[in-house]
C-alpha cells in the first residue's frame, strides 16, 4: 500500500486494533456446551461441535495410503497435450480427455504457474490422474488410469466461529498492518453497529469483543463469513446480534431494535472526504465559484461503490460532467447519485432493484475530475441535502411476534461472547480463539 493510501486510512480516524492475533484452540468442558443445547435452538442458534483433530484421509478424492502425489507448476507454453505426452499417455486417450473436458472445462485455460499434481498409484508408476488447479476454490481432475473422465471438483469450504477482543490504541490501518486482520471485519462491524455507534469519534480506549465466522479452504483462511455477535463499549456498552428467521434478517440490540442504519454513511469503504457539501466552493476545473450539492470521496481507481441503501435505479447514463453516473431511488423522499465512475457494476441498469451495500459501479475520473473520486449526492422530495447531517428514519424494529424468539437466539450468542471472553482472558489478554466449528459448505466462485 502506498504512503497516500496509508494517510487515507489514518484519516478515516477509526483507530482499532485487535491485539496480537494468538490463535488458541480450547477445549470446551460440559457446561460451557450445555448453554447451547439443542433444545433451545431456533434459526438463529449457533450449533457447538468440538474442534477434531481431523486428519484428511483423502486428497482429490484419491485415498493418500494408496497413491503417490507429486506437485509442480504448470510451465510457461505448457498445454494439456504436452503435459501428457511426456507422462507416456497414449495419443487416443489424450484426445479422449479433451473432447471428455469440452463441457467441463476448457483446456486452453491452462495457465502457467498455476499447480498441478500428478497422482500415481506408485512412486514411478503410470499416470492415474492429472489435477489442475485454476484457483483456490475448486480444481479440475483429468483422469486416465482404469477408466477416462474430466470432473470439476469444488473444495469443501470449512466455517469456524472464531471470537476477537481488541482495544482502540491507535489506527486502523496500524491494525490491519500489524495483525493481518481483514478489512471487512471491521466493515462488518461498523454495518451492524451503525446506529449505535458513530466510528468517527473512535476514541483511544474503546473496547470490543466480535464473533464471527472464519472460511477456511484446507486449513488456510479464505474469507471472514457472517458477523454473529457484535460489542463495543465507547460510551456506554452497546450490542448487535445477528437473528435471522423467514421473516427477519438483521442485525439487532438487546431491545431486537436494528442496529444497522437504513443509510450507509459513504458510498465507498475506507475512503477520504476530500471535498464537502456547500452551498459556495471554487471549482477547481471551472474557476469559479460553485455550490457543491455532494460529497466527494476519494479513492483509488477501480474501488467499488457501493449502493448506501436498498432501492431501485432510476437512472444510468454518461454527462459531460458528471461522467459515467448512476441514481437510485430509494423510496418516496430520498434519493441517491453516484458520479464520475469509471465504469459500472455487473447488472446494473435501470428500473433493476439493488440491495444495501452491492456494488453498482467502480470509482474512476470520468466526466469533469481532477482525480479518482465518487460525488455522492443526496435528494430528499428532490432538493439537493448534506447527508451527513441528515436525520434518517430509525430502522424497524422487531414487532412484539418476532421478540420470544429473537431473545432465545441473543441470550445464546451473549452467552457464547462472554465464556470466550473470560477464557480469552484468563489464557491470554487480546487472545484470538478459535473453538468450534459450525458447518461445512461449498462455496461456488
Ligand atoms: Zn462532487
Amino acid at each position: 500500500m502506498s504512503k497516500k493510501d496509508k494517510e487515507l486510512f489514518i484519516d478515516i480516524g477509526v483507530g482499532l486494533l485487535l491485539g496480537t492475533s494468538i490463535i488458541v484452540a480450547l477445549f470446551f468442558n460440559k457446561e460451557v456446551l450445555s448453554l447451547f443445547n439443542s433444545e433451545n435452538k431456533t434459526e438463529s442458534t449457533i450449533e457447538v461441535v468440538l474442534e477434531k483433530n481431523t486428519i484428511n484421509k483423502t486428497k482429490f478424492g484419491f485415498d493418500i495410503k494408496k497413491y503417490f502425489f507429486e506437485e509442480g507448476r504448470v510451465k510457461p507454453n505448457e498445454i494439456l497435450g504436452s503435459i501428457l505426452y511426456w507422462e507416456d499417455v497414449p495419443y487416443s486417450k489424450i484426445e479422449d480427455l479433451v473432447q471428455k473436458a469440452k463441457n467441463v472445462f476448457n483446456v486452453k485455460q491452462i495457465r502457467a504457474n498455476k499447480k498441478i499434481t500428478f497422482v500415481r498409484k506408485d512412486s514411478c508408476g503410470d499416470l492415474q490422474s492429472l489435477i489442475y488447479e485454476p484457483n483456490d476454490l475448486s480444481y479440475i481432475v483429468f483422469n486416465i488410469a482404469d477408466s477416462v473422465y474430466v470432473k470439476k471438483e469444488f473444495r469443501p469450504v470449512e466455517t469456524k466461529v472464531e471470537f476477537a477482543t481488541g482495544e482502540v490504541h491507535t489506527s486502523l490501518w496500524n491494525s490491519m498492518k500489524d495483525n493481518d486482520l481483514s478489512i471487512s471485519l471491521i466493515d462488518k462491524m461498523e454495518d451492524a453497529l451503525s446506529s449505535e455507534v458513530d466510528f468517527y469519534h473512535a476514541k483511544k480506549g474503546d473496547q470490543y469483543k466480535l464473533l464471527f465466522e472464519r472460511k477456511y479452504i484446507d486449513g488456510k483462511p479464505i474469507a471472514i463469513g457472517r458477523l454473529l455477535g457484535a460489542y463495543y463499549y465507547n460510551t456506554a456498552p452497546k450490542f448487535a446480534f445477528f437473528y435471522e428467521s423467514k421473516d427477519y434478517q438483521g442485525y439487532y440490540n438487546y431491545q431486537g431494535q436494528a442496529t444497522k442504519k437504513a443509510f450507509l454513511r459513504a458510498p465507498v469503504r475506507f475512503s477520504r472526504i476530500s471535498s464537502r457539501f456547500s452551498n459556495r466552493r471554487f471549482h477547481p476545473i471551472l474557476h469559479r465559484i460553485k455550490a457543491h450539492y455532494g460529497t466527494d470521496y476519494a479513492a483509488p481507481y477501480g474501488t467499488p461503490i457501493l449502493a448506501v441503501a436498498a432501492g431501485t435505479i432510476a437512472r444510468k447514463g454518461y454527462g459531460k460532467g458528471n461522467g459515467n453516473f448512476i441514481t437510485i431511488r430509494h423510496d418516496k423522499t430520498y434519493t441517491t447519485t453516484y458520479l464520475h465512475m469509471q465504469r459500472f457494476g455487473k447488472g446494473i441498469k435501470k428500473g433493476v432493484h439493488v440491495t444495501q451495500g452491492q456494488v453498482i459501479g467502480y470509482v474512476g475520473s470520468t466526466g469533469l475530475a481532477t482525480g479518482p473520486h465518487v460525488c455522492f449526492r443526496m435528494k430528499k422530495n428532490g432538493v439537493p441535502i448534506n447527508h451527513l447531517k441528515e436525520n434518517f428514519p430509525s430502522p424497524e424494529p422487531l414487532p412484539d411476534s418476532a421478540l420470544t424468539k429473537f431473545y432465545v437466539a441473543r441470550d445464546s450468542i451473549l452467552e457464547l461472547m462472554k465464556s470466550l471472553d473470560y477464557l480469552s482472558d484468563t489464557t491470554n489478554h487480546q487472545s484470538f480463539v478459535i473453538y468450534k466449528k459450525i458447518d461445512s459448505a461449498t462455496v461456488k466462485p
